[in-house]
């Protein structure tokens, strides 16, 4: 049976608070095979009613048909049979708005690549830009959605407007600062995703279209807005990539026919072959972009790091802004080198555990544990100030005493019953 559905992994509640579905989401990416995956997050974002959720239809479709036991099995047509309904998120839900946030897909696809393991998701969001979405929460979840995926899909009708790029304002803001400290492309991909695109005598479907379609629209021109011509100029240092892809229309059944449930056969011929050509490009094995953040490569357990705390953030915050978003990426990416410390730690003392040690043996371990979990914090890289490298480094120290503490606790309990029981012996 399907079990299989979008999840809630953040939900703007009445009161405009961002709700993190921590357990929910935790059950999926932190079970045992998925965790320490490097992880791929698709997201699709724009507003509302533009066939974002229609498209992760497709998305999911090539997924299950090419990622399958941790195997690929690529095939062409893994568009598969054209009378078949459209499954996945739900689409086509009439005027009525949904609820805001960011839904993930809960079934998770898992690729070894070699030795890299690889886990894919999907993420689509919801209800941003609309008119009855605040400020703040229109941009939590565009930003949230921006950081956190590997492949940003900007979903977007007809024409790149100014009101579009000027949605990517905080981005080059954040990416300013960034590489102030260092940062090289901050942000991963984003590709815009023109949807009903009407010139193709102009500029032709697809990415080869699309990249020259965007060129024109960032050429810097005196007659903008000067924002809009810093955004332009900056836009493409703080993304790693940067690529447009144009869409044809899908017909008038997929538009308007209310019993349209999906099937190919009801869909334009020239938007089957766009997706024939754009959803291998962003999910083949060959194209699949991993999620790094400051450089390094992160995990499904990372992720929620990231997430966690990006979103306390915003609930702290009255207004989003660049600066505490970074300053919290810093935070999270060295609170994760923090647990992965750790774990290198306990995983060692939890060996020596198991054997009852004389106390100074046992300390002996514990020093070469340490040293060996400090060392793992030296070399990991790590975003953020000096001063933020040695708060952690800080409570690094303070969290393996607290473990030894109650470590060295239970084998000196061990250590006596075992010389108390050779001691039995020996006099019996
Ligand atoms: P979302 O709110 O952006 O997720 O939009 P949905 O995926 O729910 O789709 C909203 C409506 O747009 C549905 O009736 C779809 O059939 C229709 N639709 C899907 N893709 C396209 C497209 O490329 N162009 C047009 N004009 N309509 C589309
Ligand atoms: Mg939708």
């Amino acid at each position: 049976m399907d079990n299989s559905g979008p999840l809630q992994l953040i939900r703007i509640e009445s009161d405009h608070t961002f709700k993190f579905q921590k357990s929910t989401i935790s059950k999926v990416l932190l079970q045992n095979d998925i965790k320490d995956r490097n992880i791929v997050a698709i997201s699709v974002a724009g507003a509302f009613r533009k066939g974002k959720s229609f498209l992760l239809g497709f998305l999911l479709r090539y997924l299950r048909k090419t990622y399958q036991h941790r195997q690929v099995n690529v095939s062409e047509d893994w568009l598969g049979d054209f009378n078949e309904p459209l499954k996945g998120f739900v689409w086509k839900g009439g005027s009525k708005r949904e609820t805001t946030g960011i839904n993930m897909w809960s079934e998770v696809f898992l690729y070894d690549k070699g030795s890299e393991k690889i886990a894919i998701i999907l993420l689509d969001t919801q209800g941003v830009f609309d008119n009855q979405t605040t400020v703040k929460e229109n941009v939590g979840i565009f930003s949230l959605s921006t950081l956190l995926s590997s492949v940003q899909i900007y979903n977007i009708m007809h024409q790149i407007q100014e009101d579009d790029l000027q949605n990517l304002h905080l981005f080059t803001q954040y990416g300013r600062l960034a590489s102030s400290e260092g940062e090289v492309s901050p942000l991963q991909d984003l590709v815009f995703l023109i949807r009903d695109w009407r010139f193709p005598y102009e500029y032709d479907f697809g990415f080869y279209g699309g990249d020259s379609f965007l060129k024109s629209c960032l050429e810097v021109r005196k007659e903008q807005a000067s924002e809009l011509q810093d955004i332009r100029k900056e836009l493409s240092t703080c993304f790693d990539g940067m690529k447009c892809f144009l869409m044809a229309n899908p017909g008038e059944k997929v538009s308007s026919d209310k019993h349209f449930d999906g099937r190919l056969n009801d869909i334009a011929p020239a938007f089957v072959d766009n997706l024939k050509d754009l959803v291998p490009k962003l999910l083949a094995p060959e194209n699949l972009v991993v999620k790094r953040i400051g450089g390094t490569t992160i995990t499904a357990a990372e992720f929620l790091t990231y997430l966690e705390n990006y979103v306390t953030t915003f609930n702290k915050d009255d207004v989003i802004n660049p600066k505490s978003l970074f300053q919290t990426t810093a935070e999270a990416s060295q609170l994760n080198v923090i647990i992965s410390a750790k774990d290198i730690y306990s995983g060692i003392m939890d060996k020596m555990s198991e054997k009852a040690m004389k106390p100074s043996l046992f300390e002996a371990e514990h020093l070469k544990a340490k040293a060996t979990a400090l060392q793992k914090f030296e070399d990991v890289k790590k975003i953020g100030s000096v001063e933020m490298t040695s708060t952690f480094l800080k409570q690094l120290e303070a969290d393996i005493a607290n473990l030894y503490k109650s470590n060295q606790k239970r084998n000196v309990d061990k250590f006596r019953a075992f010389v108390d029981n050779s001691n039995l012996i020996a006099s019996s």
